[in-house]
């Protein structure tokens, strides 16, 4: 059984083949997806969307992309979606110091309450640090709240290390398939127990579906290459990664 712990099933691209998506994912194996929100409206369409299947769960979040256009009332609805049936944890939210497409401190700021949101629920994090794992790390620890995966890493051997002895999961999205050294030596540096895997979908596809819209059943992809750079058996990565993602998000 495969697992994607980070997808946007609510983006315009799947408007009008979700059912179908969801049915592909099924077919390559998939039987558990993560599907990530961004604002409150995304949410809102989120908590609908993860009705239609079984497989699918919510986490609820505010993007650091969006930031800037966070209200008062907005961190209140989130507050109340994170009581919805299959809710398991609170994300996408973090800080992306590398677009800024929201002023950094109000990231800075939107992150710190989701945060404290997240420590008061006691719920994992669905994090997005870019360019700015240093911040990121320093508010988790000022927080003193360690439960969650660090999404589509992308940090170096230093934050790596860091991370994981604070406690973080780390995930690697279809970027792994691209041939990178320099990731492939993080993703083998990754403790077992701590890694999981995503698609990220519609964004990143793997290869050899570049190019594409990407959708939850292309996770297969990724699954076989981390199996080949970790040299372990595909049945015994997925049942690792299965155990992590039930760990971490308290899924039975
Ligand atoms: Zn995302």
């Amino acid at each position: 059984m495969l697992c994607d712990i980070h997808a946007h099933l609510t983006e315009e691209e799947y408007q009008k083949d979700l059912s179908l998506v969801i049915e592909r994912a099924k077919e390559a194996g998939v039987n558990l997806i993560i599907s990530v929100g961004i604002d409150v409206k995304d949410c809102k369409k989120l908590k609908e969307i993860i009705k239609m299947d079984e497989i699918l769960y919510g986490n609820v979040g505010i993007h650091p992309h969006e930031a800037d256009r966070v209200k008062e009332e907005d961190i209140k609805e989130i507050y109340q979606l994170l009581k919805e049936e299959k809710i398991c944890g609170i994300g996408e939210i973090g800080l992306d110091f590398y677009k800024n497409y929201s002023e950094r401190e109000n990231q800075i700021k939107v992150f710190k309450e989701l945060v404290k949101i997240a420590k008061e629920f006691n719920l994992p994090m669905n994090i997005h640090l870019r360019e700015s794992h240093r911040e990121g790390l320093k508010i988790l620890k000022e927080s003193n709240y360690f439960k969650g995966v660090l999404h589509c890493f992308s940090g170096n051997e230093e934050i790596l290390k860091e991370a994981i002895d604070l406690g973080f999961y780390i995930s690697y999205s279809g970027v792994i398939t691209f041939g990178s050294q320099r990731l492939e030596r993080l993703l083998k540096k990754t403790p077992l127990d701590k890694l999981l895997l995503e698609t990220d979908a519609p964004y990143l596809t793997p290869t050899p579906k570049r190019g594409e819209r990407n959708e939850p059943g292309y996770i297969k992809y990724i699954y076989q290459k981390v199996s080949e750079i970790l040299q372990i058996e595909l049945a015994e990565l997925e049942k690792k990664i299965e155990e992590n993602v039930r760990r971490l998000f308290a899924i039975n």
